[in-house]
């Protein structure tokens, strides 16, 4: 197996079908997951600039595998969408952040979210039923259409047909519609005629050098006057340093994400946002 971890004893190893059988194993280990509550949702904060208040916060999923230890999502989603075990992943995820969602604002904690974000795949966004899902789950958990948002790629609504049908039809809804890793796609620009789309979500790939970088700055300062002047939302992602934070704001960004405000935690430990500015 090309994975080392814990309790990978009963593994074959030097096979052809290695990993074809490994990742067929996880995805079984998956199913068992889901029945048996190793899922977690996460919650990672979303907070404004230059204060560092919270305004939302992002589902993000967790598997503790009980013999490997902690799996990525970004291992096991993409195993999970091949399989289509996505939508009753993705529907769980959905359910159990609506409901948190929904809890944060009954406690009247004045510093709670008052928007969840929630991932989804290219093959969820392909089922024609899956408006309706989120419908009934609003419904079930008594969230406002406009405390959801759903964030998805520019690949997963790439090439039309029923994941623009869907998109449009959560729009109408009243459902948020932010498109994440924004861009890193081949038609991010393009994409914004054509879907309804609420919040860009700029990919932490035009953060991570911005101070030291002009080119850089010049990017993301282009993708904030895009959103600026099609009046939509704009998130920084993955700001890691005070430094990226003030070049953030001193270009025009006004909502951010990642480690410097806080890492995806258990949503009792959501917390009003740690990082500061100087
Ligand atoms: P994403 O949607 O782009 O989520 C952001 C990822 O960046 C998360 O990784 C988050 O923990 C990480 N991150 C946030 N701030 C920082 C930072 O300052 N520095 C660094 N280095 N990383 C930061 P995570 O939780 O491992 O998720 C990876 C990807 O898996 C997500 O990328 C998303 O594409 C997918 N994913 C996670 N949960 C779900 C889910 O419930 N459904 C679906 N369909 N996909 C999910
Ligand atoms: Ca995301
Ligand atoms: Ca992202
Ligand atoms: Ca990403």
């Amino acid at each position: 197996s090309k994975r080392a971890g814990a309790g990978r004893h009963h593994w074959y190893s030097a096979d052809l079908d290695d990993q074809a059988g490994d990742e067929g194993r996880l995805i079984d280990d998956l199913r068992t997951a889901l029945d048996t509550g190793q899922l977690r949702v996460a919650y990672q904060p979303i907070v404004t600039l230059p204060d560092g208040a919270l305004v939302a916060v992002e589902a993000l999923i967790r598997w503790h595998h009980p013999e490997r230890g902690p799996i990525s999502p970004a291992v096991f989603i993409p195993l999970a969408e091949q399989t289509g075990i996505i939508h009753e992943v993705g529907a769980w995820v959905l359910r159990t952040a609506c409901a948190q969602a929904g809890a944060w604002r009954a406690s009247s904690v004045d510093v709670a979210p008052r928007r969840v974000s929630v991932n989804v795949s290219a093959r969820q966004l392909a089922d024609p039923g899956f408006a309706e899902l989120v419908a009934s789950v609003l419904t079930e958990t008594g969230l406002f259409p406009y405390e959801l948002v759903v964030e998805v790629t520019e690949t997963a609504v790439f090439g039309g047909g029923q994941a623009v049908r869907t998109v449009k039809r959560l729009h109408e809804l009243g459902v948020r519609i932010a498109l994440d890793d924004f861009g890193t796609g081949h038609s991010s620009l393009g994409l914004l005629q054509t879907v309804p789309v609420d919040i860009l979500k700029v990919d932490k790939s035009f953060v991570d050098h911005i101070t030291t970088e002009g080119r850089q700055a010049v990017i993301a300062s282009a993708l904030i006057q895009v959103s600026q002047g099609l009046g939509l939302e704009a998130v920084a992602e993955g700001v890691e340093t005070a430094d990226q934070a003030d070049e953030l704001y001193r270009l025009g960004y006004r909502l951010a994400q990642g480690y410097l405000f806080g890492r995806p935690v258990e949503a009792d430990e959501v917390l009003p946002a740690r990082g500061s500015l100087r």
